[in-house]
């Protein structure tokens, strides 16, 4: 990785100090302005409040020439350019918000180099005329926000995107520097790909966000798992996603009717109050938002002091991006997961009805969210191992696991070598439900008709609550030992599995839930 030359260093250092008042560089940001300043292509891959814009501006004010950036959002860009302006950096965008007049302004003050930075999206930038105007604009670098969006692989593509593959060809002066926060390593060599970039430099930093607090339950009664955080963190932001827009108006105003500044945001909702909602939560006039996942996407309120999942995301790419919005300040900040085995299915439901059919990438990365969910380590350990980096150390002391939350059962092997071999004498063809009734000694008819009433395992773990054996069947499938295939789920042994009927391997169960809390879960068992 190239260092900056000294001279460079010290440019670029004076450029933070006198617009932005910083001095000193955030990890990588050193680097990834200098392939700025060197005009070398790059990918950088920074967490969410990683100081990305920075990368681009300090390059795009110490060159000579100007910068496009490029964004997806309009609410983004005109947030960039105030605080641009209000550092003292000339910059403008161009969007479909301008009247005509302040279009030729802009072109005008181009024409005349007085601007270092230009925001526009990607659907402005491709067309010819815009294209066509550009060319005869000295460039010095084009940077791409939100790069992710170019990949089918990543967690939100717009086709929109895809067209930037140009922009080598048409702009060959101009280096091309890509950002995003979340990107596995195939997202990261798709965008390079795509966007046809020479020899790029990849610069990717730690995903691994100390400052989050993350805890996964599997409760009885979600709402009353949102309340009790909410209550804690009462008067200070919060945002709790939930997976339907029904579940988001239902949560937001059981909350408003217990007496919490809680408003919804989804795409049902008209822009007008949309917008208004965002607002109100921007200026701390309501304190948690309840959402899907529609929300947020350039939302920059550093502040958030907590993000619930009322119900699983679809991806771990999903989840980090998400639950990254909490603590974007540095400072402490809670990530409550909660979820049960219906979301998987759900999703899976969704994704197989989806308009690519049954999209194997999204089965993939659903699965890996579930056995997130159902794993026993360390969550940032879980995280950033996900994304193909480690963890320094061992305990990460901000995760229910590390602090020693998870209440585990005495002898989790003879427990998992119970529930593994009822799997095996089902021939390994029935799904987690079915698996724990038979292990729970159900009278249901089917298991009667299908003569599992008969088979060794039968009522094995009768002395427990189909509700926790379910639970162990998903913690199993979280750390391997099982897997689930096909449409329907069916429970498969892993290696690993196999291994722990012979003793070998340390599978950890965590005791169940005290019956009370029970009241309101699903399946009579
Ligand atoms: P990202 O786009 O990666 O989420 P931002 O560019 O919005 O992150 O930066 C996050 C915060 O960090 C902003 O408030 C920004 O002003 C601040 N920041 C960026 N670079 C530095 C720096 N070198 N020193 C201190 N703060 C910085
Ligand atoms: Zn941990």
């Amino acid at each position: 990785q190239l260092a900056s030359s000294p001279p460079v260093r010290t440019q670029l250092l004076e450029a933070l100090r006198r617009y932005w008042g910083y001095d000193s560089f955030l990890p990588l940001q050193e680097q990834a302005m200098s392939a700025g300043m060197a005009g070398q292509d790059s990918v950088v891959v920074l967490p969410t409040g990683g100081g990305k814009s920075l990368c681009y501006q300090a390059p795009a004010v110490c060159r000579d020439g100007l910068a496009l950036v490029i964004s997806p959002l309009i609410s983004l860009m005109k947030d960039q350019v105030d605080a641009l302006r209000a550092c003292g950096v000339p910059a403008a965008a161009i969007n479909s918000t301008l009247t005509a007049g302040e279009r030729r302004e802009v072109a005008e003050q181009i024409r005349r180099g007085k601007l270092k930075l230009v925001y526009v999206a990607p659907e402005r930038l491709l067309a010819e005329r815009t294209l066509e105007f550009f060319k005869q604009t000295p460039l010095s670098l084009i940077a791409i926000d939100e790069a992710h969006c170019i990949s089918q692989w990543g967690h939100d593509f717009r086709p929109e995107y895809r067209g930037l593959r140009i922009l080598k060809e048409v702009f060959p002066k101009a280096s091309v520097h890509a950002f995003t926060a979340t990107a596995s390593d195939a997202v990261q060599r798709d965008i390079a790909d795509q966007l046809g970039l020479a020899d790029p430099q990849m610069l990717i930093g730690s995903f691994d966000r100390p400052n989050l607090n993350f805890r996964i339950r599997r409760p009885a009664n979600r709402f009353a798992e949102v309340c009790q955080l909410v209550e804690q963190r009462k008067g200070e932001a919060g945002i709790v996603y939930c997976i339907s827009r029904k579940e988001v108006d239902k949560t937001a105003d059981a909350l408003r009717s217990l007496g919490y500044r809680a408003l919804p945001y989804h795409a049902g909702l008209s822009d007008d109050q949309r917008h208004r909602n965002q607002d109100a939560f921007l200026d701390e006039e309501a304190d948690v938002v309840v959402a899907t996942v529609a929300f947020g996407m350039g939302i920059d309120k550093s502040n958030v002091r907590y993000v619930i999942h009322a119900g699983m995301p679809k991806s771990l790419e999903h989840y980090v991006q998400e639950s990254g919005r909490a603590g974007r300040d540095g400072l402490e900040a809670d990530c409550l997961l909660l979820y049960s085995g219906r979301d998987a299915i759900v999703w899976r439901q969704l994704i197989e009805k989806g308009e690519n059919g049954a999209d194997a990438g999204a089965l993939e990365s659903l699965a890996a969210m579930e056995r997130f969910c159902g794993g026993v380590t360390c969550r940032h350990k879980a995280i950033v191992n996900y994304f193909g980096q480690e963890l320094e150390n061992d305990n990460c002391g901000a995760c229910d696991v590390c602090l020693g939350e998870l209440n585990l059962v005495e002898e989790p092997v003879v427990l998992a070598q119970k529930i593994l071999s009822c799997v095996l004498r089902l021939d390994q063809r029935f799904g987690a439900d079915y698996t724990s009734k038979v292990l729970a000694g159900s009278n249901e008819a089917r298991i009667r008709e299908l003569g599992h009433d008969r088979l060794s395992t039968y009522g094995l773990l009768s002395e427990h609550r189909n509700s926790a054996i379910r639970e162990w069947v998903e913690q199993l499938v979280g750390q391997s030992f099982l897997r689930k295939a096909g449409e329907y789920g069916t429970l498969e042994l892993t290696e690993a599995g196999r291994a722990v009927l012979k003793g070998e391997g340390s599978p950890q169960l965590t005791k169940p839930a005290p019956a009370a809390k029970e009241r309101r879960s699903r399946s009579g068992s």
